[in-house]
């Protein structure tokens, strides 16, 4: 079943993208472990190293509210190819759930592209169980 919700909240986000130097729009919506939705957009800085992702924004958003778990994401690209999440947000996404974290992928007008799960972006992952 397709996360519309999610999707169409990726979408709101994307369009809110702070990307002049690449005008490459990324918008992510996730949901937490109570079922509510947070959103991110990427955020690109003149310093270019100091841009910051649209998973990352969505997960920050999570956290402020609350939210402790990541259950599914949806990601909202442009261009024709597959926008997946950079390592560094793949890590960060890891760091909220697990290898059942369901990652949609769509494209720029919201149409599902590809699903994965977390294991098959990150596999033999390390995590907060690590260093418990
Ligand atoms: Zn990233």
């Amino acid at each position: 079943m397709v996360p519309r919700d999610l999707i169409d909240a990726a979408l709101r986000a994307q369009k809110q993208a702070y990307a002049p130097y690449s005008q490459f729009a990324v918008g992510a919506a996730l949901r937490d472990e109570r079922n509510r939705i947070h959103t991110g957009c990427n955020i690109e800085n003149a310093a270019f190293p100091e841009s910051m992702c649209a998973e990352a924004a969505a997960l920050a958003a999570m956290v402020v509210a609350g939210g402790r778990r990541c259950i599914e994401i949806a990601v909202v690209g442009m261009g024709e190819r597959l926008i997946t999440p950079c390592g560094g947000c793949r890590q960060k996404l890891r760091e909220f759930g697990t290898d059942d974290m369901v990652i949609l992928l769509c494209d720029g007008a919201g149409e599902p592209r590809h699903t994965f799960h977390l294991g098959e972006l990150l596999p033999c992952s390390f995590g907060p169980e690590h260093l418990a």
